[in-house]
């Protein structure tokens, strides 16, 4: 059990010891996360943040791009450094460092431009995350593909690391977040029991689930409901054979509701409702290249599909990729795979 709490102590003694050496070695600490930063990416980082910064840390959050307004009322958000905002003041930080914590992807082509500052800084590097087969860049690898969430493996660093006692109102709120918004506010990768006891451990700690929630789905522009009925209305294309659905946007589409970063966000998920439908893919054009979303119901492996065709990954039943070239090419590329994965698609439960 972990001190504190009835939880199965999932890291390792000696991975928890390490990082606690590390941190405790460690004044200037950086922490980065993935591009286009979602829920779970903040939530943990800022966590952590938080935490580090309790600890007396001189500490910065990285991020390689922009994140959704939604997210904007996290408590340390005004923090941030955005690097595609200051680049100088990103690079600098990262060079001055002496831990690396990157939190929630496993390759560092997932941090854009930053990746090349993490690979030459001799910086110690601390991997916290869920995807699956992490580089080999990291001195220390606290990486669990079977929990749901980023933030949750913080709150069990910390709590592991024997300082539950530290995790304030604000860290929770943090953690929470994260586990909320990568489980779909607990509807995928949810049936873990120990998930809802951190639930309780973090209401008792002092956070508003109802606040949170409506602080994240409550907060949408207008323009992105209307584009949402367009987007199912008039850009859904559905493979009932198949068991899949294609929703897609061109910038066009796009530029009749105007909307901010963030404003398509789970659009991918809405035709996994649609009866028998086991696999759904966005396909949406954007400034400098054609990013595709793709999600599952089941043990249809959609990081396997973004592979194999969109130079991505990510996870079983959420993964993502890119496409440079026409948005139709994007679409023809995707039915082809559609079809080389027909057999599998045609016995998914
Ligand atoms: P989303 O569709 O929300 O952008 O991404 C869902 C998940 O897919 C992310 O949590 C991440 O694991 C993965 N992912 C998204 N885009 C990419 C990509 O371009 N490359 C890789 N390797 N994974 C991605
Ligand atoms: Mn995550």
């Amino acid at each position: 059990m972990i001190e504190s709490t009835s939880l199965t102590p999932i890291i390792g003694a000696q991975k928890i010891s390490q990082a606690k050496k590390q941190i405790d070695n460690a004044q200037k600490i950086v922490i980065i996360t993935h591009l286009s930063p979602d829920g779970d990416a903040l939530g943990s980082s800022l966590a952590l943040y938080h935490y580090l910064l309790n600890l007396g840390k001189e500490v910065k959050v990285v991020v390689p791009n922009s994140f959704p307004y939604f997210l904007k009322w996290m408590n340390g958000t005004k923090d941030i450094v955005v690097n595609t905002y200051i680049p100088n003041v990103a690079e600098a930080i990262i060079k001055n460092a002496n831990l690396i914590f990157c939190l929630d992807f496993n390759i560092l082509k997932r941090i854009g431009v930053l990746g090349d500052l993490v690979a030459q800084s001799t910086a110690e590097k601390i991997l916290v995350d869920h995807h699956l087969s992490p580089d080999e860049v990291f001195d220390t690898v606290i990486s669990y593909p079977h929990i749901s969430s980023t933030s949750e493996i913080i709150f069990r660093l910390i709590s592991q690391m024997g300082d539950f006692e530290k995790i304030s109102p604000i860290i929770a709120e943090c953690i929470y977040t994260g586990m909320m918004t990568d489980t779909g506010v607990f509807t995928f990768n949810s049936n873990d029991p120990e998930i809802f006891e951190i639930i309780s451990l973090l209401i008792k700690k002092g956070i508003d689930r109802d606040q949170i929630y409506s602080n994240v789905f409550n907060n949408y522009s207008e323009n992105r409901f209307r584009l949402l009925g367009f987007t199912l209305s008039q850009r859904m294309k559905t493979y009932p054979e198949l068991r899949s659905a294609l929703i897609y946007l061109s910038k066009e589409d796009q530029a009749q509701f105007p909307i901010t970063k963030g404003d398509t966000e789970g659009f991918v998920n809405y035709p996994l409702s649609i009866k028998n439908i086991v696999f759904s893919v966005f396909i949406r054009e954007d400034e400098d290249m054609v990013k595709v979303s793709l999600r599952s119901q089941g043990a249809f492996p959609c990081n396997e599909f973004a592979e194999d065709y969109f130079d991505g990954g990510g996870h079983l039943n959420a993964s993502g990729g890119e496409f440079y070239g026409k948005i139709e090419d994007a679409i023809t590329l995707f039915e082809k795979g559609l079809e080389e994965y027909a057999d599998v698609l045609k016995q998914c439960e």
